[in-house]
């Protein structure tokens, strides 16, 4: 049993509310949250205790949509539009990779969303084999989400894959998916339609991300991706959309039918000048919300901190509405949203029984001082040097800058660059 006393806890259960209380985790799980007596105290034996002294303790945060391998393109290829930059400059690179590759770079990613408080990633990519290995020797959670493109034959792997990785650890799940509409013969996803139908599954894909690719759609399909995706059943049991920056009337209507999850990427909206998510349209009509980092190569960081003061500044900016998407809906989509969009249910708030996925956020900081809203704090001027400490199912994995993943940063960090280097 681990013990966080003296501290302030933000469940996540109960909007912005926050308790003066304590936390114990036991195993993989939350196993107490409140004030003990006595007696109870008597006759726990902890193995640890951490002493909070005022600091936040809250629910990890979740990264809805990334590319976490993609660690070695940052500040690769910078300043190029969305389709040059993916075409000519990510997909040559990529084409160079190899499964060891794939796992040291994977391996740098999960360092960085340690740091910012991230403890379960929605990760598209290929070789997921060696992907997964990094994440199982780093005690870090991921879900795989299928990333088939090109001609239907390729439905053969995702199914073999998401037979394989489901169950096969507790920190690993899969769940269906594919690219993208203009990376994808029709019989894909009409045939990703059909698997969605007979597993009664979710299924996630990139979409609507800039002008051109909905504008594409409509001249091949006569419907946008979401109208698209919708008439082959590819939503009938809900999914996500990964960027969701041009959605009309209707594709806005089909995710709250179908209960799929918008995951806004403002950070890599931005710097690839694909447009701002209409977040706020999308929620007062009651789509879910998710937030994702995107790959480090067109963010080009994995920083939490940073998506969640674009995801409400950039809608406060095109709104000209300083109240819109105000901070707890920012929070919520950050940590509860992101849980759900990715199927961990039971790792989106602290409470008794679910995963002890938590952060602290260390509030002793000028940034985070005074408390008039340590929420408003977070989302409107924290960063990811205030947070202290990162546990994921119960193993702290990150604290006071130092890692405990069972790898060297350093050596980490090597691999990166040589592995770059080669390539060149
Ligand atoms: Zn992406």
């Amino acid at each position: 049993m681990i013990r966080f006393k003296n501290g302030r806890v933000l469940t996540m259960a109960e909007g912005g509310k926050i308790r003066e209380c304590e936390v114990w985790t036991d195993g993989d799980k939350i196993a107490f949250v409140g004030t003990p007596d006595d007696e109870k105290l008597k006759n726990t034996a902890f193995e640890k205790e951490y002493d909070l002294n005022g600091n936040l303790l809250m629910p990890s945060f979740k990264n809805a949509h990334t590319h976490s391998a993609m660690t070695f393109l940052r500040s690769y290829a910078d300043d190029y539009p969305l389709q040059e930059w993916l075409f000519e400059k990510v997909f040559p690179m990529e084409a160079k990779l190899t499964g060891d590759d794939i796992y040291w770079l994977s391996k740098l990613a999960i360092l960085e969303y340690l740091t910012t408080g991230v403890t379960a990633s929605f990760d598209m990519y290929f070789e997921p084999d060696h992907y997964v290995r990094a994440n199982i020797e780093s005690g870090f959670r991921t879900v795989l989400c299928g990333s088939v493109s090109g001609d239907k034959s390729n439905l053969v792997r995702l199914e073999g894959y998401m037979k394989k990785f489901n169950g096969m650890h507790p920190l690993i799940s899969y769940r269906l998916g594919f690219h993208a509409e203009y990376t994808a013969d029709f019989e894909l996803m009409e045939g990703l339609g059909e698997m969605a139908r007979k597993y009664r599954l979710p299924v996630s894909v990139h979409n609507s991300e800039t002008e051109k690719e909905v504008r594409e759609c409509i001249e091949k399909y006569g419907k946008t991706p979401t109208q698209l995706f919708d008439s082959l059943g590819i939503y009938d049991f809900g999914g996500a959309g990964f960027h969701c920056v041009h959605m009309d009337d209707r594709d806005i209507e089909i995710f709250r039918e179908r209960g799929v999850y918008a995951v806004t990427c403002p950070g890599s909206n931005s710097k690839l000048a694909s447009g701002i998510a209409p977040i706020c349209k999308m929620a007062e009509n009651g789509v879910k919300l998710a937030i994702g980092t995107d790959g480090p190569s067109s963010n080009n960081c994995l920083d939490m901190f940073r998506e969640m003061f674009l995801m409400t500044a950039l809608q406060k900016l095109s709104l000209k509405d300083a109240a819109a998407c105000p901070a707890g809906m920012v929070l919520k989509a950050a940590t509860v949203g992101s849980a759900h969009a990715m199927g961990l249910e039971d790792c989106d708030i602290i409470a008794e029984g679910k995963q002890a996925d938590l952060i602290v956020i260390d509030l002793h900081r000028p940034n985070m001082q005074p408390l008039n809203s340590i929420a408003n704090n977070i989302v409107y001027s924290g960063s990811k040097e205030n947070v202290k400490l990162t546990m994921c199912a119960g193993k702290v994995l990150y604290e006071n800058g130092e890692f405990f993943v069972g790898e060297e940063a350093e050596r980490i960090y090597s691999r990166a660059n040589e592995i770059i280097a080669s390539m060149k």
